[in-house]
Formats: structure tokens, sequence, C-alpha cells
């Protein structure tokens, strides 16, 4: 039967139904299994399994569309490792490392990772504009494995997905996507040809910022046993615990993302027609310049607003300063509205400008979210 996105949330990775049974899977706190002779294929260690993983990485698989279970890490970040291990490094067969291609703005430390990979394992980064299809499809000739962010954190560019990984598949380019601002409920890449799509599930697939976790996805099952071995081999995992939290806050994502975007697309019509506001960036704006390619690959907008007030930094800041019920916090995805000045850190890139206000909308009551901008706003004018 072909369930709806909202369904699956719901109904993926509950345990058999049987008399008596348990309606939600049962949290396993052990790290060993009993085990004697030639280890087979059941449960062994838990750096290499465990039960309370699998409900979640089925109900993830099944919401990006994916032919594999997702694979769970331990954050985003060891996701983001794990995929990226994909590129070869210096030392390897060839010498000398891989290309790399990632969006200019992107969420910052995959950038910092990608740094790395440069300082330390030979790898040559390229740096693309991802709205610019032209600039990346040419940075892709040559390249090993494409980093891709739509729309990017914190710039809210829409890529052409589409038309970029075809011509990444045409090049023989691996291709990872970052699906973490669309949710799989606004786009999923893996029907498009994406090699791999990775979350950082602290995110909005858990949605209550309370746990840091990530997973990859794929439809190829090499790919999939290379991420699963990497897991293991390099310990990035995941507590039980939190995965069972992550599976929690997955069965309302469809209820959050809804209301979230719904906030976000009307506090930013609002907020591109106010006078202390300079500029307003989301993807649901007519006059947004990622509103066609978003109004056409996605399902939504998202909910994640950039907004530079009139007056700079101290503006900025001043209205950060200002407000009562959204949250000055890093993170997103959260039930609960949140926002930082990104500059504040000195890694972001520096393209991003200084005064750029990230606003992470959550589901509260947006006339209430409305009067509280609207008067940290004014208060700054
Ligand atoms: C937060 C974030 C990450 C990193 O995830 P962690 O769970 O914090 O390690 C990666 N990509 C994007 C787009 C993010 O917003």
């Amino acid at each position: 039967m072909h369930l709806s996105p909202a369904t699956t949330a719901v109904t993926a990775g509950r345990p058999p139904r049987v008399q008596g049974g348990p309606v939600n899977p049962p949290v396993v706190l052990s790290s060993t299994y009993v085990s004697q002779g030639v280890p087979g294929p059941e449960l062994l260690y838990t750096r290499s399994g465990t039960e309370t993983w699998t409900p979640f990485e089925q109900a993830l698989g099944r919401l990006e569309g994916a032919s594999n279970p997702a694979i769970v890490f331990g954050s985003g970040m060891a996701a983001i490792a794990a995929a990226l291990s994909l590129v070869p490094t210096a030392g390897g067969a060839r010498g000398r490392g891989g290309v790399l291609v990632v969006p200019r703005h992107a969420y910052q430390v995959s950038l910092g990772y990608a740094d790395d990979l440069a300082a330390r394992h030979g790898v040559e980064v390229r740096r693309v504009d991802i709205a610019d299809t032209g600039q990346v499809v040419a940075a892709l000739d040559g390249a090993d494995v494409a980093l891709l962010e739509s729309p990017t954190n914190p710039m809210l560019e829409v890529a052409d997905l589409p038309a970029l990984l075809a011509a990444a598949r045409e090049r023989g380019v691996r291709t990872v996507v970052d699906n973490t601002f669309a949710t799989p409920l606004g786009q999923n890449p893996l029907a498009l040809g994406a090699d791999v799509v990775l979350h950082s599930v602290t995110k909005y697939l858990a949605g209550h910022s309370d746990v840091v976790l990530g997973a990859c996805v794929t439809n190829d099952p090499e790919l999939d046993a290379t991420l699963r071995s990497y897991r293991t081999l390099h310990g990035a995992i995941a507590g039980p615990f939190e995965v069972w939290l992550a599976l929690r806050g997955l069965r309302t994502l469809h209820l959050r993302v809804e209301r979230a975007q719904a906030n976000a697309a009307v506090l930013a019509e609002r907020l591109a027609g106010h006078a202390a506001v300079a500029e307003v960036r989301h993807p649901s704006l007519p006059t947004d310049p990622g509103h066609e390619r978003a109004a056409t690959q996605m399902r939504g907008f998202g909910a994640i607003i950039g907004l530079r007030p009139v007056g700079g930094v101290a503006a900025a800041d001043a209205v950060v300063a200002a407000l009562d019920l959204w949250v000055p916090a890093t993170s997103l995805g959260g039930v609960e509205s949140t926002l930082e000045r990104r500059r504040r850190f000195t890694t972001e890139s520096p393209t991003v400008p200084e005064d750029l206000l990230r606003l992470s909308v959550g589901v509260e009551d947006v006339e209430d979210l409305w009067a509280d901008l609207d008067g940290a706003l004014r208060s700054v004018l």
C-alpha cells in the first residue's frame, strides 16, 4: 500500500501487532548481546548495531523513499564525515587527494570539515554559488564528490537539484545532499538521482531541541555497506535513548513542519513590508530569487527566514536582545522559535552579510510571534 508521508511518519517502525505487545519499540540498553561461536548476522555488539536504531532507520528510509533503511549517527557532523569519506584522500591509489565541490554558503561546520580535508588530506575543495547552475556544472568537471545543500544554511539559496544531480551523474561525480532544511517532506533527492542524502536529525526530524543526532540514507547497497562500515570503524554512534527520542519526535514531523512553514510564510510576507526591514529572504516570497525553483521542486518552502534589519549589525543585535518569545540560540528546527546573527561566529562565510539574522520559525501562535518580532523591530527603528 502506498502511504502518504504523514501516515508513514506515524506508522513506520512500529513493533509487530501481537496481543499484549507494545505499540512503541522498547529502548534496549545493552552494550553487548549473547553470542558464542562464529558470529552470524544477529546482534553482537552495540557499536555495530542495536535494535533501538532500527525503527528510526526504517522510518527515515521510508520517508526519503529509499530502498534501504537510513543509517543513524551520533550527530549530523558524524553523518557528513561518513558521507565525505567517499572523497579520495592523498596517499591513496592516485597519490593526490580527490576533488570536492561544496556550496560557498552551507552549514559552516561542513565547510570547516571540507577545509580540514584540504589541509590534512590533499583534497581540492571547489566552493561554488549553488544557485548558479552553470558555475556548479563547470566545477563538477573532474570532481569526485559534490556536497549539495538546498536551501542553503543560512542564505536560503535554492539549487536546481534535478539539473545538478543529472549533470553530476553524467560526469560520474558522487552526490551527497544535505536535506536538513527541506526535510524529507519538502524534497527527496534520492528520487532525483542523489547518491547519499543526509540529515542533522538534531533539527526538524527530532524537532524538540533535546538530542544531537544525524543520519545518512542511500539507495545503493554498496554505499550503504560502506557507510555502515564507516560508522562501526569510526565509532560515531548514537545512544539508544536518543534515537528513541528522535523516533518519538518524528511521529509529529508533518504537523510541526506544516505549522512552522505556514507561520514562516506569514511572517516573511509581513517582514517584507516592514519599515525596519532592509531585506528578507524566504523562498515563499514571489520576489525571492529562489521562489520559482523552490515552487517547482519542493513541497513547501521551509521554515527558516533570513532577515536584515535597517541599521546593520547594531540593529540586528538589538533586535535579538529586545525579543521575549523568540529564543536567542544557535541550531534550528525545534518547536520553539529561535534566532541568531550568523556572523557572530568568526567561522561563518565572509560573504554572509554581517547583519543577517537567521530565524528558525517554530510552531507557536503566529500572531504572538509577530507581535514579539514587530515590537523588537520597532524598538530599534
Ligand atoms: C546543524 C546542521 C548540521 C550539523 O548537524 P549536527 O547535528 O549539529 O552535527 C549539518 N547540516 C545542516 C544544514 C545543519 O543545519
